[in-house]
């Protein structure tokens, strides 16, 4: 298969898109990023790499975190789902306070916000003060990368204007469902959300997932395979938010997007994929990026069906 090729074609086919939709900006420093930018990579097993555009820009990984600090507590719980959170999609906006209220604090799922929130309250109970360095670690070795890190500048910018995060974790608290402090939870979840990669890297980093939790290059097991199947299950039906079902309707693959304008999907037995485009529709995911997988899997024929 002619991999450049198809990138190639991609990257002109999506051209007129990459000026449509908004960057996010509820995040004050999110706002500030080139709306242009756009890159795509693909990683197959063997480690050989495709990419067309900005492959080494790293950008704000957003809610693509939310992948590796669930996959973080499912290894520490030797589970294949964290309890005091559930397994459907929500339906509803990433940050929507409603249904939560409804569910008596239970988040839906650990990929809308609550449920990531739930995530990084259970990793604080057991890694403490040293949650956060524990998550980064985890990345650095899933891209096989220690230059990985976070952009302060949007950590902060998002602890001062997270007010609907701080209503989630209040709300979960009234519910007795976050043991720790709301303070020390949320200055983890913001870091976390703030860790700074490219394309290139979160291609790397999400190999591991296309090959039953075993990184195919350096052969280590980081999860089982019973529960890369489960993330990969919550990947393909949670992973856009309310647009998720529209998302594996067009592409049809597990994957999952951020706000800061990246998506990130799987093959498996095949490759990892990642697009930037920071651009996002009104569901929050990026357009040119959703429309740009669409295309890949349709020219290749490559999807889970
Ligand atoms: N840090 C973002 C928030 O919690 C993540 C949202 C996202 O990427 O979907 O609002």
């Amino acid at each position: 298969m002619d991999y450049i090729k198809i990138l190639q074609e991609i990257k002109s086919e999506i051209e007129p898109l990459l000026c449509k939709g908004k960057v996010a900006d509820y995040i004050p420093a999110l706002a500030e990023v080139n709306p242009d930018r756009f890159a795509m990579s693909i990683q197959l097993l063997d480690g050989r790499i495709f990419e067309i555009g900005q492959c080494d820009w790293r950008f704000s990984i957003q809610s693509i975190s939310k992948i590796f600090a669930f996959t973080l507590v499912l290894k520490l719980l030797h589970q294949d789902l964290c309890p005091r959170m559930g397994h459907e999609p929500s339906g509803n906006p990433f940050n929507s306070l409603v249904q939560l209220e409804y569910e008596k604090g239970i988040p839906r799922n650990p990929f809308i916000n609550a449920g990531a929130i739930v995530v990084t309250d259970i990793l604080t109970s057991h890694y403490k003060e040293e949650t956060f360095e524990v998550i980064m670690r985890f990345i650095q070795e899933l891209s096989d990368d220690s230059s990985v890190s976070f952009d302060a500048q949007v950590a902060n910018s998002e602890e001062e204007n997270g007010f609907r995060n701080l209503a989630l974790v209040n709300m979960m608290k009234s519910f007795g469902n976050i043991n720790n402090s709301i303070f020390e939870i949320m200055r983890t979840y913001f870091h976390q959300c703030s860790i700074s990669m490219s394309s290139k890297q979160l291609c790397r980093a999400m190999l591991f997932l296309a090959n039953h939790g075993k990184d195919p290059l350096c052969g280590k097991e980081f999860i089982t395979e019973s529960q890369s199947k489960r993330i990969s299950s919550l990947m393909l039906t949670c992973g856009h938010y309310d647009a998720s079902g529209d998302f594996a309707f067009r592409v049809g693959l597990p994957g999952k997007s951020g706000v800061g304008g990246g998506i990130v999907a799987i093959i498996p037995n095949l490759m990892s994929l990642c697009v930037y485009s920071p651009r996002l529709n009104e569901n929050g995911n990026s357009l040119a990026g959703t429309k740009a997988l669409e295309l890949f899997t349709t020219k290749t024929g490559f999807s889970i069906f």
